[in-house]
């Protein structure tokens, strides 16, 4: 089995987070995958290569090398719908965002293996981001995670019309603190290129929402991206870094203005967090941002 994650250490005070890249899916699972489901259609093509330029710029860049349809690591692993009333994908999908059945008849996972894929797939990864997460934190105080992501610009299962091509989501402003959140928007907003909201349809999924806790120094932001702000859209999904230039290079900014944290926002956010809230001991740390109780597995290199 290929690792299960790529990640790239730095010491800046950001960590971006690339969960739906993957394309892995290993074979015993592949084969009884549908022709809709082997497409893969729903991955958050090339995400990661959007955020490349992270560790340059001396941040940490994790992205998962699995495909999201063995295991949604942004899905709450007791089950918790994301969005309740609204349609909302499993932990292990059977459907693809256009409706289409994931595996062949018969072939869905139980309640079991659900289980076994949480342990092998899902609580190695949150132990190993939730221990860079206190590592950045142990070092500055404080820690942005910028969770990366992109989907379909339509989807009528989720949303009715095109979707803008930069979602920022913070739970509605819970999972950042509001200096955070405000720079964060003006970095956004910068610009004429790309439309822009604010907690709309997209506010934050299981990884925003678990691991922000801005009174602990943990501001967490998910930015979702249209795919036609930097892809044709149909499959394959083929990167044209030409094509896709503007959007990194926004990205780019995007990064700077969060590792830059440290100089901006380091004093403001480090007075906010020592107003608020004693730090915590590192025993409490890691029982509240780690549901895992396995050892983080050794990452591999950039
Ligand atoms: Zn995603």
């Amino acid at each position: 089995m290929p690792e299960l994650w790529k990640l790239a250490r730095g010491d800046a005070p950001l960590i971006v987070n690339v969960p739906h890249c993957g394309t892995h899916v290993p074979d015993a699972i592949l084969d009884r995958f549908t022709p809709q489901g082997q497409a893969l259609f729903d991955t958050d093509w090339h995400v990661d290569k959007l955020y490349d330029f992270v560790p340059a710029m001396g941040a940490t860049l994790m992205a998962a090398t699995h495909s999201r349809y063995v295991t949604d690591l942004n899905r709450d692993p007791d089950g918790r719908a994301l969005y309740p009333g609204a349609d909302n994908t499993e932990i292990c999908p059977t459907s693809t965002f256009a409706e289409q059945p994931i595996y062949r008849q018969g072939e869905a996972p139980g309640t079991e293996e659900i289980g076994a894929r949480i342990a092998t797939y899902w609580r190695p990864y949150h132990a190993a981001l939730a221990a860079e997460i206190a590592r950045i934190r142990s070092l500055h105080g404080y820690c942005i995670l910028l969770d990366g992501h992109s989907i379909v610009s339509i989807a009528p299962r989720f949303f009715s019309g095109v979707l803008p091509d930069l979602n920022l989501g913070t739970a509605e402003g819970a999972s950042c603190g509001p200096l955070v959140q405000a720079s964060a928007i003006r970095a956004l907003s910068g610009q004429s290129r790309f439309s822009l909201v604010v907690n709309g349809r997209f506010k934050g999924g299981y990884i925003t929402r678990h691991y922000g806790r801005p009174e602990q120094g943990v501001h967490a932001l998910q930015l979702e991206m249209g795919w036609r702000a930097y892809l044709d859209e149909a499959a394959p999904q083929v990167l044209d870094r030409s094509r896709a230039a503007a959007l990194i290079d926004f990205d780019r900014r995007v990064g700077n203005w969060a590792g830059n944290c440290s100089g901006t926002l380091r004093e403001p956010i480090k007075n906010a967090i020592v107003r608020a809230w004693p730090p915590p001991s590192t025993k409490s740390i890691s029982r509240d941002w780690c549901t895992s109780t396995s050892a983080p597995r050794k990452p591999t290199g950039a």
